[in-house]
């Protein structure tokens, strides 16, 4: 199957404890498509300006990512975003957003791009993210990411992006502050239970799949009938977080849409997330996308059997007291 993205595709200024970039490559969907480049093919739609380099785009050629929905938008400015971590890297302040080419983006998606089986709605304006997901109305496999900012200031449209798609992928906090509820499980069963079909026939809407991101604690992932989660992989050197989030989307995603003819099971889930789990531990080591550039499948499959081997426990039975 191939991938299609669409989400910010930025320069990004960044500051951590370890060091520091001014206006690097990223944006969600650069890092997500970097993670996904290593499952299948991946499609990026989105505008840069005028100035955004060849070297930047030669960036994502180089993992077999196809650019050519990528739209160069004439005296226009590529997407800006800078931000500054303290020790601890589980949050961080955001210093400036310039939203630049993306003011008035109209999504353009060629026929390459509107025929991916699968699609990752990158956190950008929820009203973008559904006119997009109307352009793909077959995809058999859609996924979600979003941000504070548009809970608080576009409710309404991203509730309904979310209830498009099949699977969505939020911060802890996020999906609190997303429903009200104060415990994440809750939070996410909330979720699962929008839009029940009339007189229960049909089908439901809305995500079947919820995953819940937790920083440098791990994921978990939450279904109708089903429960998992991960710890992040223990790394003693975290250098920069920026773009953790959605390079584990395209680990997931990517592992997902690598499986066509298996159904979306329980298993297959757990296995996706291991594998998000493992990417987003690469793109940490280092600043934004520098890690992955370099990353090898060897590498990644070395670092599976590791988290395997650290998150196996033996049923251990024992005849307890009481
Ligand atoms: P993450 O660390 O996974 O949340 O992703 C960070 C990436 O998201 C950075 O590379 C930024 O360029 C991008 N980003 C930051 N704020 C926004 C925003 N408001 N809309 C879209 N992308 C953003």
């Amino acid at each position: 199957m191939s991938i299609t993205v669409v989400g910010s595709i930025a320069y990004d200024t960044v500051k951590t404890p370890f060091g520091q970039r001014e206006r690097m490559l990223g944006g969600a969907a650069v890092h997500f498509a970097m993670a996904a480049s290593f499952f299948d093919d991946v499609r990026v739609v989105g505008p840069v300006g005028d100035d955004f380099g060849d070297a930047q785009l030669d960036v994502l050629r180089t993992r077999g990512v196809d650019v050519s929905d990528i739209e160069r938008i004439e005296g226009g400015k590529t997407f800006f975003w800078q931000g500054e971590y303290g020790w601890d890297l589980n949050s961080r302040d955001t210093l400036d957003t310039q939203l630049g080419v993306f003011e008035g983006f109209q999504p353009k998606l060629s026929d390459g791009s509107r025929s991916s089986d699968v699609l990752f709605l990158a956190n950008i304006q929820p009203d973008l993210q559904r006119d997009v997901r109307g352009q793909l109305p077959h995809a058999s496999f859609v996924a979600l990411d979003s941000m504070n900012l548009w809970i608080d200031i576009a409710r309404d449209s991203l509730v309904d992006a979310i209830e498009s798609v099949d699977c969505l992928i939020l911060n802890d906090a996020e999906l609190r502050q997303l429903t009200g509820k104060p415990n994440l499980v809750a939070a996410a069963r909330e979720i699962l239970s929008w839009n029940p079909p009339a007189d229960g026939a049909g089908e439901r809407r809305g995500p079947s799949v919820i995953v819940a991101k937790q920083g440098e604690y791990g994921a978990a992932l939450v279904t109708r009938d089903g429960f998992f989660a991960l710890p992040a992989y223990p790394l003693e050197s975290v250098i920069d977080p920026t773009g953790a989030g959605d390079t584990f989307a395209g680990g997931l995603i990517g592992y997902i849409a690598a499986h066509p003819h298996e159904e979306l099971s329980d298993g297959l889930l757990r296995r996706a997330m291991a594998h998000a789990t493992v990417l987003a531990s690469f793109n940490v080591e280092e600043f934004g996308t520098e890690r992955i550039e370099r990353l090898t499948g060897r590498e990644i499959v070395a670092r599976i059997s590791e988290l395997h081997a650290m998150t196996q426990f033996s049923g251990a039975p024992l005849q307890l007291r009481g």
